[in-house]
């Protein structure tokens, strides 16, 4: 089957696909996808040694915790809970997140942190510090305690990186086997989300670098009553006010939802709130089942029409809290959408989105109109749209760092650990200069640096800006539409495009290639009124 698929249709590259595309009829489209089915004969113990290497770096970033309650000032003073012990780098950044609100000694929490963050990036963390409670540490100055006896401990050093590249080497003994796309990097950029990363270096660079980043940093100075400091592109200031009370909201859902039948049984009269005919708001919900989640929820999507798609949901015993319900209604989106490019694709080899940010960008639209579906007066909330911007200029930086690695280790294949160490530092502080430096200050940061998505999920982090890039682009010709019908009809059409190249799919659905543009349009007119 695959030879004859080889023989009969050829592999586009993404260059070719996006230009000679233009003037596909649907059918040649689908004969395209048809032509990236079978492109690579990657021997199996090559996909296990790559996978091997994943595993080490997951469990190495796994077990990484830092015990605050063993943290100490300059003064010897603790400010963190004696058993609280956090994960990096996710647990620190909430964290980060979480002392803007203490008025105490949040600000004093927050420049620890960012201390042990930096340590962390720079290998200057003491290993036996990590995941273990026997040592007392002073970040800033980087001093170690056992039993009130200051120790000497070794630095973790290159640990983070000997992760990477291991990984890295995994990844080049695949490429001989990968005539078509010969490095990670174009596998990752060319085959997975269909974007040359130089369009996505062009996308970032265009909203880090733009001057709503200044504005909106001014706003933030003056919530903040400080100049801002580097671990302010976790500012969390931004969140949406509603008027209505979220315990008011959770007594609304817990009576409406009581269970998971609950809430299927309710999902035609949404989509019918929100435009969707009554023959479109019957069909679609027909196809999605919902079942109670021990996580927090997801959608899992059919692969034929012999299946539904899930929507998995938390409900507690006294119903779906508001909470639940908020994420309940994001995956409605993601339903939705799997639905829709699913049973009303004209190819299957065209059935999907062209990645995940579009489908992202679908569950982004529901889970903001999630007041209007209980049956209130739901505005367009500014401080979402700010939150979710100052959201974008963090992750894009640390995109940016992500790629800028991966690129240097491709033009740099015998590189040590070390080196590679040396490089990611540098890179991450040049990306800081460039674009943080002036809006935050503290010249040569590395924070950059400290997903841990680096060492455990290759080039992944560029994924996370797309799903409200698009959003916003949907949003903006959305708000063009006359009715709510109208609306409706417009994300039937635009998501039975399919698996276009998102380029090719974002032309046909509002006119333009993906672009950050109206996300700073958005800001710019709340800036205006600010
Ligand atoms: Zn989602």
């Amino acid at each position: 089957m695959a030879f004859i698929t080889i023989l009969n249709f050829p592999n586009f590259t993404l260059e070719e696909k996006n230009e000679l595309g233009k003037t596909w009829s649907r059918e040649e489209w689908a004969y395209a996808r048809m032509g990236d089915m079978f492109t690579s004969r990657v021997p199996a113990s090559l996909r296990k040694e790559a996978g091997q290497a994943n595993a080490d770096a997951e469990n190495y970033i796994a077990n990484y915790n830092i015990m605050m309650g063993h943290l100490l000032n300059d003064k010897g003073q603790k400010l963190f809970p004696e058993d609280m012990v956090l994960l990096t780098h996710w647990n620190l950044r909430d964290e980060i997140k979480s002392n803007y609100a203490n008025p105490t000694n949040g600000l004093e929490k927050q420049e620890m942190i960012c201390r042990v963050l930096e340590h962390i990036v720079q290998g200057t963390i003491p290993q036996a510090v990590i995941n273990n409670p026997a040592y007392e540490w002073a970040p800033a100055s980087n001093r170690t305690w056992e039993n009130g006896k200051e120790v000497t401990l070794e630095a973790e050093n290159n640990r983070r990186y000997e992760h990477i590249l291991a990984h890295f080497k995994a990844m080049k003994k695949v490429d001989a086997y990968e005539p078509q796309q010969p490095s990670g990097i174009i596998r990752n950029f060319e085959g997975g989300m269909e974007i040359l990363p130089r369009e996505i270096e062009d996308l970032f660079i265009n909203l880090v670098s733009s001057p709503q980043v200044k504005q909106a940093s001014k706003l933030i100075q003056k919530k903040l009553k400080r100049k801002l400091r580097p671990y302010d592109i976790w500012y969390d200031g931004f969140k949406s006010r509603s008027t209505i009370s979220e315990d008011e909201l959770s007594t609304k859902t817990r009576s409406n939802y009581p269970t998971p039948e609950a809430f299927e049984a309710d999902m035609p009269r949404m989509l019918e709130a929100l435009g969707f005919s009554k023959e479109d708001a019957t069909f679609l919900a027909s196809k999605i089942r919902v079942e109670g989640a021990r996580g927090s929820g997801h959608a899992w999507g059919a692969s034929g029409r012999w299946q539904n798609s899930l929507l998995r949901t938390r409900i507690g015993k006294e119903g779906m809290d508001y909470k639940g319900y908020n994420i309940a209604v994001h995956e409605f989106g993601h339903n939705v959408e799997q639905t829709i490019d699913l049973y009303h694709i004209d190819h299957y080899t065209l059935n999907g989105v062209p990645n995940t940010g579009f489908t992202e960008a679908l569950a982004f639209v529901f889970q903001k109109r999630d007041l209007q579906l209980l049956g209130y007066d739901q505005q367009v909330d500014d401080n979402t749209t700010l939150d979710i911007f100052w959201g974008l200029y963090e992750i894009m930086g640390v995109s940016l760092v992500d790629m800028y690695m991966w690129q240097w280790l491709y033009a740099h294949p015998d590189a040590t650990a070390n080196e590679l160490k040396d490089a990611t530092v540098a890179i991450a502080k040049d990306v800081w200069n460039k674009y943080y430096y002036p809006v935050l200050g503290e010249k040569d940061s590395s924070i950059l640096a400290c997903y841990s998505h680096m060492v455990n999920a290759a080039m992944y982090l560029p994924n996370y800006p797309l799903g409200h890039i698009i959003e916003f682009q949907l949003e903006e010709h959305f708000a063009k539409c006359e009715s709510k019908k109208a609306f409706a009809d417009e994300i039937m059409r635009i998501y039975k495009l399919g698996r276009l190249t998102p380029n090719q799919w974002m032309q046909e659905a509002v006119g333009a290639n993906v672009s950050t543009t109206p996300i700073l349009n958005a800001v710019d007119a709340i800036l205006k009124k600010k």
